[in-house]
């Protein structure tokens, strides 16, 4: 019997939502500001930056936290299905189709913040390091795996941001141009870090540079650098023996005097290879979240990323 006349009950306070919300495309908050839910750090801050007032955006995955491996509780799910918006980047996020699905809401609207870039193919299987991470990364069609690292690269995260403000001028089109606005501010400042990196990067000793994993790919070739990883597209991978024999080899031969770790990772691998060649650990950070140190540090995409452009400066130059 509650069958028949619960549908009802939903459809009339569909319509009453509608009537009071202005009819937009998605309920809004309580205080009448979209809400707004993002995946990992880089989703967070690119749109939070382009929302500003007019929404309130949350990040699901927290301080401290590493995305490839990350699942979403009972408690995330819930937040995925109460937001009017949801924000990713797309790949390095492999729930996000079963979480859409199990959320419902045809009315939500998705951005998937790397959609229309061209992604690079990471390494294949064969070339991984003994793990396989299926399940973490979408395969393009020829077996390989497709690389998501690409707000690490200042241009294509102009992309991002541009995607993220299309998205949400759909979900709330009476602030579109303030949103439209929002995003060429934050567009001139990731140009701004664009320039930098690519008049103090071309002039620099050595052209390669050794990562804890494959996340500075776009990066590397947006500004002619050479990344040699340690392990794959996913950090948690542990380099198979005769892959870190190849790079100490390689380290020696192009005389790499500095070894790159990141904040969320244990660094021992990285320390392992810099103790054997006789380098340095310094920190280049994929911003795939920051730590609560950062938070309190009040570090950003911008301030991490010129961190990024000094260090890379430093073990390149010397
Ligand atoms: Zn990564």
């Amino acid at each position: 019997m509650r069958k028949t006349w619960i549908p009802k009950a939903l459809a009339f306070a569909a319509i009453t939502t509608g009537i009071l919300t202005g009819c937009s495309a998605s309920p809004a908050s309580s205080d009448g500001k979209l809400n707004v839910v993002t995946t990992f750090y880089p989703m967070y801050e690119f749109t939070k930056q382009v929302a500003g007032e007019h929404a309130n955006v949350v990040a699901l995955i927290p301080a401290g936290a590493e995305p490839h491996d990350w699942e979403p509780s009972a408690k995330d799910m819930k937040k995925v299905k109460e937001a009017s918006v949801f924000v990713y980047n797309g790949i390095v996020e492999g729930w996000v189709d079963d979480a859409l699905e199990s959320a419902g809401n045809e009315k939500r609207i998705v951005i998937e913040a790397s959609k229309g870039i061209t992604l690079m193919e990471g390494l294949p299987e064969e070339e991984g390091h003994g793990h396989e991470h299926k399940d973490d990364h979408k395969e393009a069609q020829d077996g390989k795996v497709l690389d998501p690292h690409v707000w690490l690269d200042p241009v294509l995260a102009q992309k991002e941001v541009n995607t993220i403000a299309e998205g949400l001028a759909q979900a709330d089109p009476a602030h579109k141009d303030d949103y439209r606005k929002n995003a060429d501010a934050y567009i001139a400042k990731l140009q701004a870090l664009d320039t930098s990196f690519r008049t103090s990067l071309t002039s620099v000793k050595r052209k390669e540079f050794v990562t804890q994993h494959t996340a500075f790919g776009y990066l590397a070739k947006e500004y002619g650098l050479t990344q040699v990883p340690i392990a794959g597209l996913s950090p948690e991978e542990e380099p198979a023996p005769d892959k870190m024999a190849d790079i100490i080899k390689f380290a020696k031969y192009n005389q790499v005097k500095t070894i790159f770790f990141e904040t969320l990772v244990d660094p021992k691998v990285a320390k392992t290879i810099a103790k054997e060649i006789n380098a340095k650990t310094d920190v280049l950070n994929p911003l795939e979240g920051l730590t609560s140190k950062e938070m309190k540090d009040n570090h950003d995409y911008l301030s991490v990323m010129n961190s990024n452009l000094e260090a890379l400066m430093k073990a390149l130059n010397e």
